[in-house]
């Protein structure tokens, strides 16, 4: 979005410093935090998005575990790849890691590979890596850095790329519509020339400043029905969506980003937590999903609702999940490191967020009147979808390629029923208030 305004960056820097109501209290709540993230079972969670490679060191086990997005959607196993082209080599370019002040987790990692210097976090290490069918380290990284430098989104670059590669080797596009520059899988030039395009809003990337549906419409010749987008946002890039979840992003509005699918990133924590603990990678699938259960039985009255694949009250933990996330915005705590992966063992709840705000604020913020907030705040938002589809004329598009059964991979043969999505989406509106048929806000929740 903001290359498309020409806008590289917004800085903003308070001088006055900030004023705590109840600093006893605000420091109760901080040393509970801290201790669960650094002596409590909070620190496998920390421990696995911190150590050496970080979040990337677990693309390696999706990798191992055919969990990985390989191209545009169309194959989730990663061909065999060598020493130097898998992400645990890489970390003989770590400079260390780097976060936010006060955080035990230091998610970020900064790395300086000849000379290109430079950080990422979390989804940045699947972007120009499987989904462009790039095994070059080297090359990832240069791609990573010129994105980021240019201030553009990681994953819906990749994912914009993957596509016009897609529609490439299908012969839906020819190097002329792409100024002469064959979208080649695996090429470097093809990249950056989309990056640099898109950034400089220059010849096709114009087309693709957008979005990818607006693109996918100018474009025509069926290439919608190779956009893997949910409203026109692309998904986070190491993981096809399942299940439920699917349900939920045909939401408008709904996307990774309000409610963190289970199945992204369980199967390679249980590969990751085993040996920590010492115990078989079974035994971990247990010890973890028990925890899932826990949780998913206290806050929903289900222990399967978790399940992507367990249908009936996915929607019921796809709002405690998104809520979760919400109440971190509006209290301006980490997301990441809350009740929004409680099957990665983080922790920090709507209850803990009121907790907080009251402590800063000196107001009584009560959890009910944060979860209202937030329930107000997204019932507002779905209305704003529905103003964008029916007074600016933004189409709704189904993601075709989420639907077909997978061809391979840990989840092969996996179909999307589609009944069953919309059932979990019907349960969604009737959860939150919202009209099923218009996915308007009913008048009695305004
Ligand atoms: S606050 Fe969140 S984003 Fe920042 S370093 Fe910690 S875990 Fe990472």
């Amino acid at each position: 979005m903001m290359g498309s305004k020409n806008l590289k960056a917004v800085a903003v820097r308070g001088t006055k410093g900030l004023k705590i109501a109840d600093p006893e209290e605000f420091m109760v709540l901080w040393r509970q935090f801290y201790e669960y993230y650094t002596k409590g079972e909070g620190r496998y969670f920390i421990a696995s998005i911190s150590e050496g490679t970080g979040v990337g060191a677990t693309m390696d086990y999706y990798r191992d575990r055919d969990l990985a997005v390989w191209g545009n959607y169309d194959s989730f196993v990663v061909p065999p790849l060598k020493k130097d082209e898998q992400m645990e080599s890489f970390e003989k370019y770590l400079v260390g890691g780097m976060g936010c002040s006060f955080c035990p987790a230091q998610c970020h990692q900064m790395y300086d590979v000849d000379g290109v210097r430079g950080g990422i976090h979390c989804g940045g290490y699947a972007g120009f890596h499987w989904v462009v069918k790039n095994k070059d380290l080297k090359v990832w990284w240069r791609l990573n850095q010129l994105c980021q430098r240019y201030g553009m989104d990681l994953y819906s670059t990749a994912g914009m790329t993957a596509w016009l590669m897609d529609l490439y080797e299908n012969g839906i596009i020819t190097a002329a519509d792409t100024d002469g520059v064959p979208m080649e899988w695996g090429s470097e030039e093809a990249c950056r020339t989309v990056i640099e395009k898109i950034a400089r809003k220059e010849g096709f990337g114009e087309l693709l400043v957008d979005g990818i549906v607006p693109a996918a419409h100018r474009i025509g010749r069926s290439s919608i029905q190779r956009a893997v987008q949910f409203r026109n946002q692309i998904p986070f890039p190491g993981f096809a969506p399942i299940g439920g979840t699917v349900g939920l992003q045909l939401m408008g509005g709904t996307s990774e980003v309000w409610v963190h699918p289970t199945a992204a990133d369980i199967h390679s924590f249980y590969a990751w937590l085993a040996p920590r603990l010492g115990v078989s990678e079974q035994e971990a699938e247990n010890i973890v999903n028990e925890k899932a259960s826990d949780f998913a039985e206290r806050t929903t009255g289900d222990r399967d609702s978790w399940r992507e694949d367990g249908w009936e009250h996915y929607a019921d933990y796809g709002i405690v999940n998104e809520t979760a996330i919400s109440a971190c915005d509006i209290s301006g705590h980490c997301d990441w490191l809350s009740d929004r992966c409680p099957h990665l063992y983080a922790w920090w709840s709507p209850e803990e967020n009121a907790q907080a705000i009251s402590a800063a604020t000196g107001t009584n913020c009560t959890t009910e009147m944060l979860v209202d907030a937030h329930r107000r705040r997204r019932l507002l938002e779905l209305a704003y979808h529905q103003l964008c589809v029916r007074a600016f004329g933004e189409q709704e598009e189904i993601a075709l390629k989420m639907l077909v059964p997978r061809p391979d991979g840990h989840f092969k043969g996996a179909t999307i029923d589609i009944e069953k999505a919309l059932q979990v989406l019907s349960r969604y509106c009737e959860l939150m208030g919202v009209d099923p048929a218009t996915k308007l806000p009913l008048r009695s929740e305004l």
